[in-house]
């Protein structure tokens, strides 16, 4: 898409700094660097988030997120790492070309927090809500 950043930096129109490429996906650092070796893996095909590819695309993309996120692992020598991929601006997606954030952590106070918020157990609730999950 021409006025995308991300298919600006797969053409090589923009800098970035490179850490993996293959014909489908490309990672290179993140401008922001959350944590040190922050990475964003992206697909070299155009597509607004996770939710708009197909399993053989996603699949493509996440079988090298493993590969990719081992490597900044040795690098960093980081002690783990949060992989995540936000899907629409309610949930923080600014840029619309599918990324995954491979961030590396070096300790629970390192800049980013995902605290999940986690509520008393409702178990038939729980059964609805897959269930209408399952049949949608
Ligand atoms: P999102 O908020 O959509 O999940 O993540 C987008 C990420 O892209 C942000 O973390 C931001 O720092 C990064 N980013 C935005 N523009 C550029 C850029 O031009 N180059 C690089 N390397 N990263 C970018
Ligand atoms: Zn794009």
């Amino acid at each position: 898409m021409s006025d995308c950043i991300f298919c600006k930096i797969i053409a090589g129109e923009i800098p970035a700094s490179k850490v993996y490429e293959d014909d489908q996906v490309l990672a290179f650092l993140d401008i922001s660097q959350v944590t040190p070796g922050h990475t964003l893996l992206v697909p070299k095909e155009h597509y607004r988030n996770l939710l708009e590819m197909d399993p053989n695309s996603a699949s493509c993309l996440f079988a090298q997120a493993p590969v990719v996120a081992k490597k900044i692992m040795v690098a960093t020598k980081a002690s783990g790492m949060n992989i995540i991929s936000n899907c629409e601006e309610v949930a923080g997606q600014t840029v619309f070309h599918t990324h995954v954030h491979l961030v590396p952590r070096y300790s629970a106070d390192d800049d980013l927090k995902l605290d999940f918020i986690a509520h008393e157990p409702d178990f038939d609730k729980l059964a609805q809500v897959a269930e209408t999950i399952k049949n949608a």
